[in-house]
């Protein structure tokens, strides 16, 4: 039978994709994410990635970059690492890009590693295609449309009037699921799952706020590392990360990128609910 080109998630569906601790579990089995963000001139996202990363289920965020400070000032939770990410203790799953400027070295070692890895932002301008079609391991990437047009060297404007074709193009290229941002978020997996294209049906414009791609991407890497595939990731963290915006700016009130992350424990009660 030939399978549907789209799908839908559906809010009954989030409560079964989302990690719940089993009674025996310890932070390490429940998984932890590496997040590898931030820069001199952008250290928020790492903060923002890092709060996204904390309340995606996974049982410890382990920060790696240069703001680790001003990450541990705001979420003393936060394990940190100063040196780069080949030497940095256990990570079950990997968040590079955020405000990462040209450390293209540490992009190129995540992408070495053997666990998934979600690469946004920086880390899709200094990515090497070759790299990501040789992992094993699940691959992420979550762009928006420029960073996709930049991918794929087109205009913006032609990603945007063809978002399903340019989703699938650039899983196709990369063997890796794509999650394309915008007022729509769809999810390609790569041609070999051979499933549909997951269309996020959850959001609100307030979203389109400075920082708030760099909490969906600390969100999904979570759940990555909690264990979800890439599809499933990307598309559970779109859609809690649209629920979350709902909540923050119910009533037509302008929110922050960290009011989003702050609105994500709503967003999953919400799941939880019914
Ligand atoms: P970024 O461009 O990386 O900061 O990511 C922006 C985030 O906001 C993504 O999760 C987008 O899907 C979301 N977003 C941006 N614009 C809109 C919009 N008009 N409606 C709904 N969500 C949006
Ligand atoms: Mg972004």
């Amino acid at each position: 039978p030939s399978l549907p080109e789209l799908e839908a998630l559906q809010h009954a569906d989030l409560a079964g994709l989302l990690p719940v601790p089993a009674a025996e579990s310890d932070k390490y089995r429940r998984g932890v994410v590496g997040v590898v963000a931030g820069s001199a001139r952008y250290p928020g996202a790492a903060v923002l990635s890092v709060a996204g990363a904390l309340r995606g289920g996974s049982g410890a965020v382990r920060y790696v970059g240069p703001a680790a400070d001003a990450v541990v000032a705001r979420f003393p939770e936060t394990l940190v690492h100063a040196g780069p990410p080949g030497k940095a203790g256990r990570v079950q799953g990997w968040v590079v890009g955020p405000g990462l400027g040209d450390n293209a070295d540490a992009v190129r070692e995540v992408l070495a590693s053997d666990v998934p890895v979600l690469v946004d932002a920086d880390g899709l301008r200094l990515l090497d295609a070759a790299a990501v079609r040789d992992r094993q391991a699940p691959t992420l990437l979550t762009p928006h449309a420029g960073e996709a047009a930049a991918l794929l060297g087109v205009a913006r404007e032609a990603v945007e009037a063809a978002r399903l074709d340019s989703v699938r193009e650039l899983a196709a290229r990369f063997g890796a699921t794509v999650l394309l941002k915008g007022s729509t978020t769809l999810v390609a997996p790569p041609a070999r799952e051979r499933a549909p294209v997951r269309v996020n049906p959850m959001g609100t414009p307030w979203l389109a706020t400075a920082g708030s791609g760099d909490v969906l991407s600390g969100l999904a890497g979570s759940l990555l590392a909690a264990g979800l595939d890439a599809r499933d990731a990307g598309s559970a963290a779109a859609y809690l990360h649209g629920l979350a915006g709902r909540h923050a700016a119910a009533r037509g009130v302008p929110i922050t990128a960290m009011q989003v992350a702050a609105a994500l424990p709503a967003a999953w009660r919400d799941v939880h609910a019914d």
